[in-house]
């Protein structure tokens, strides 16, 4: 048996550098319609296979033409983010190693490392060093995560154990979140068994944080009982943080648990020029961020942090009897996240931690941050634009001709134009365009020249 085809292994190295090296000067919208790529790839289910070279050049040839440039330093859409080249490395090795990670027993290796990586996260983000941290999919498990480990938490205060009573013969959780709370929040609560209508709403203010008095009123107004506030760093839409401090001082005073939904916003802490707009964040009890975002790791790989550990492994963790728990030291991963059996997500946040050190998040992040005031600077120096967000960290909301039509009209072109990609948003009843940089690689010229094409697109 040939274990390895190197060959084959040769040849899709060459189809991913093909790709990536293609990147910068690309079109950075997909090139082929939904008709094309199914007319390329649906060949019948064969009785007998193909041959593997084939299928993966006629998946590298459609991958090309089909997928879209996320990975490449002009897409701005949504917040999504590229891979560092160590970060893409080290993910082959793992799809190389393929293992499981549940359990010490089942990968030592992967073990180690997400005991490594877990402590490194903690360090850069400055959050408390005792916190169980948890390798998730992305942003929404680790809002599941953490919203579940205060579940318990909140619970476990008046002598009830949520895992065996469930929450039917529970004494009621008090749930507030803010308006502008994420949709992954929402669902995370939803499958928590806290249903939408029983939430409690704290209004925003025009940069979409939460408002530090209308907070103090709601929870005043709250029903007795263990209350949960859910809280933001980092608005999709502008990038501006809840009043974190204040937040937890009126939890705090209330014995009320916060989490806080921090998907790219806690990157922030690694930033000594941004760090203050996540003042206070290190008083919250949980928090869900992404790696895959402004860390740029590959796809999947979000992480959620718990301030209380024993909350989160008891919310968490499975006890079967054919299961060769650790008894000592060892890190068993799956004690940390829902899943049993996944990916082995800790070892490119290790390998990018690791390449970049303190100085290279920090850079990145800087970086992310600069690009997206060149371009809201470019930008509003004509007069048919309005930026309607502070642009604190690395989000951009642009209108054109104050014109709903408009500005619709100039995303579509600019993403038919090619030379960078952005969607659009309703930002409190205004049509906008949305731009975030959170590719390592944007450079300033990039800017320049996604500037230049947004205005081409403005006529
Ligand atoms: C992206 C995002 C999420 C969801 O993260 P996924 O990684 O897509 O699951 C949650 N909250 C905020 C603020 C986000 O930006």
């Amino acid at each position: 048996m040939n274990i390895a085809d190197p060959d084959l292994l040769d040849r899709v190295h060459r189809h991913a550098l093909d790709f990536l090296l293609s990147l910068p000067d690309r079109h950075v919208g997909a090139r082929a319609t939904r008709e094309e790529m199914l007319e390329a790839l649906r060949v019948p289910l064969r009785e007998e296979g193909e041959p593997s070279s084939l299928v993966i050049d006629e998946l590298a040839a459609q991958g090309d033409r089909g997928a879209i440039a996320s990975a490449g330093p002009r897409y701005f859409g949504f917040v999504i983010g590229g891979s560092l080249p160590v970060a893409l490395a080290a993910d082959w090795l793992t799809s190389a190693w393929d293992q499981n990670p549940g359990i010490y027993a089942t990968s030592p290796i992967s073990s180690v490392i997400e005991e490594i990586a877990a402590q490194w996260v903690l360090e850069i983000l400055d959050l408390p060093r005792e916190s169980g941290v948890g390798f998730v999919t992305g942003c929404q498990m680790a809002n599941f995560t953490g919203l579940a480990a205060a579940r318990h938490g909140v619970l476990r205060k008046v002598g009830v154990n949520v895992e065996e009573t469930g929450l039917a013969d529970a004494p009621r959780v008090n749930v507030v979140v803010g308006d502008e709370a994420h949709v992954t929040v929402l669902t995370s609560l939803r499958m928590l068994g806290f249903g939408l209508k029983g939430l409690h709403h704290v209004a925003t203010d025009s940069q979409g944080r939460m408002r530090a008095d209308e907070l103090a009123r709601v929870v005043k107004s709250l029903p007795e009982g263990p209350t949960i506030i859910v809280a933001q760093a980092g608005n999709v839409n502008t990038g501006a943080f809840d009043p974190l401090r204040d937040i937890a001082e009126i939890a705090h005073e209330r014995g009320a648990w916060v989490h806080v939904d921090s998907a790219f916003g806690l990157w922030a802490r690694a930033s000594r020029d941004r760090a203050f707009l996540a003042d206070g964040i290190d008083l919250a009890d949980s928090w869900a961020t992404d790696a895959h975002k402004w860390l740029n790791v590959p796809y999947d790989c979000g992480i959620v942090i718990v301030r209380d550990s024993s909350a989160q492994r008891s919310a968490m963790a499975v006890r079967a009897e054919y299961l060769e728990h650790s008894a000592g030291v060892e890190r068993d991963n799956f004690e940390f996240v829902p899943e049993f059996s996944r990916r082995a997500r800790g070892i490119p946040v290790y390998a990018a931690l690791r390449a970049l050190g303190r100085r290279g998040v920090e850079t990145m992040v800087d970086n992310g941050c600069a690009r997206a005031r060149e371009i809201a600077d470019l930008l509003r120096a004509d007069s048919r634009v309005k930026i309607l967000n502070d642009v604190v960290l690395n989000q951009v909301l642009v209108r054109f001709g104050d014109s709903d039509e408009l500005t619709k009209e100039v995303v579509a072109r600019v993403q038919r134009e090619g030379t960078c990609w952005l969607g659009g948003t309703t930002w409190q009843g205004l049509g906008a365009m949305r731009i975030s940089v959170s590719h390592w690689g944007t450079s300033e010229e990039d800017a320049e020249r996604s500037a230049e094409a947004i205005l081409r697109c403005v006529g």
